[in-house]
């Protein structure tokens, strides 16, 4: 009885994620871990199929862009730069996913340069985006044991969540971490 419940408790909430009531990345995190998926470093592959976003590794974006999401006849779709860094790639994909869950209802294309365009409003949704992806490859609760039972060095936090040292002083900053 318990596990019916549990699973029915869990096709809730992805259904909520389904629908866009899910904004914000603990949630997200708690989905994946309910469905069996790593989150530290985050298995964003999987988590990107459980959300029905399928993700198609390219050589033919140019070196300017990162990556783009897209709705589909058959569903959204996340285009990533093959030619970048492994852990860039990491990022758009969080990035884009975090499109998906925040911004899906907004726009049905998006199209993320390696820098910021000047538009209000595109700014505003690629702040968030980057935030929101920021959470989801550094959770909360990880980061700061980590930081306070392991290790202190940005890179050593760097490959334990596979993102960039840049990514890392970001969330670091946000966190209210001082480097010094
Ligand atoms: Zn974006």
């Amino acid at each position: 009885m318990a596990i019916i419940r549990r699973n029915k408790n869990k096709d809730a909430i992805l259904r909520r994620a389904h629908l866009g009531n899910i904004d914000n990345a603990e949630d997200i995190l708690n989905l994946a871990r309910q469905n069996g998926i790593k989150t530290t470093p985050l298995d964003v592959e999987s988590l990107m199929s459980l959300m029905d976003v399928k993700i198609i590794y390219s050589d033919n974006l140019s070196s300017d862009i990162s990556g783009n999401l897209k709705k589909t006849d058959s569903g959204w779709v996340c285009e990533v730069n093959k030619k970048h860094h492994p852990t860039r790639q990491r990022f758009t994909i969080a990035h884009e996913l975090a499109h998906y869950m925040l911004h899906r209802n907004e726009e049905s294309e998006f199209v993320d340069y390696t820098y910021f365009r000047a538009s209000d409003n595109v700014n505003k949704m690629e702040l968030e985006a980057n935030e929101f992806a920021g959470k989801l490859l550094m959770p909360e609760a990880d980061f700061r044991f980590f930081i306070k039972n392991v290790s202190q060095n940005v890179d050593n936090i760097a490959d334990h969540f596979g993102v960039s040292p840049l990514a890392v002083r970001i969330r670091a900053k946000q966190l209210g971490f001082r480097e010094e």
